[in-house]
């Protein structure tokens, strides 16, 4: 995998990111032809996926799932917020007219959301942001007692991180156009979570 270019130097991350599009182009693309010529007219996703926006994972890349598999909502947190026009819209789109079969919420491990839930900030919009999970660490702080070594502090975010998922799985349940089409069982609503340091993806219960 070729790296972007060195920070600051802006020119250069665009030409490796327009020198691997050619390399794609001329790669991947044409030995797949037959199945890019059929996207071209349109896409058939059977999975929602909403994830972290986080750089570190490529959905399709670690899932080995070809383009017009995924549909994909990623934001900080891999969060579903409630109240919001941006998540609704996606869900709507995604139940109603593309009608995906599964629903997917990945966590991750080393997740820059869930360590801000521990800091006092200046930010304007993100602690508005992760309102939306912060419920997430005050439910694992209540189970446990204040961690005292490293491991026992990441061992806590770990907990967050999973909890968080199960937390935005309840509300992805409390949208209408969700819960009618779980009552329909026309669709499965599952919980994942991606280890960064082995590069595993793991089913949260
Ligand atoms: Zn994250």
């Amino acid at each position: 995998m070729e790296s972007a270019g060195a920070p600051g130097t802006g020119i250069d991350m665009i030409d490796n990111l327009l020198e691997g599009n050619k390399k794609f182009r001329e790669g991947f693309f044409k030995e797949n032809r037959a199945v890019y010529d059929e996207l071209a007219k349109g896409q058939s996703p059977s999975v929602l996926w909403i994830g972290c926006s986080d750089s570190r994972l490529q959905t399709g890349h670690i899932t080995q799932t070809m383009p017009g598999t995924l549909f994909i909502q990623r934001n900080i947190g891999n969060v579903a917020p409630l109240h919001d026009w941006n998540f609704a819209t996606v869900l709507e789109y995604a139940i109603r007219h593309l009608k995906v079969k599964d629903i997917v919420i990945c966590g991750h491990s080393d997740c820059g959301a869930i360590k801000a839930l521990d800091k006092e900030t200046d930010d304007v919009y993100i602690p508005l942001w992760l309102n939306n999970a912060i419920e997430a660490k005050n439910r694992v702080d209540a189970k446990i007692p204040a961690p005292k070594t490293p491991e026992a502090a990441k061992e806590r975010s770990r907990m967050i991180e999973q909890e968080n998922v199960r937390l935005q799985i309840e509300h992805l349940k409390r949208y209408p156009v969700v819960k009618k089409a779980l009552d329909e069982k026309k669709i499965e609503i599952h919980g994942l979570y991606y280890n960064l340091s082995d590069g595993s993806l793991t089913t949260i219960v």
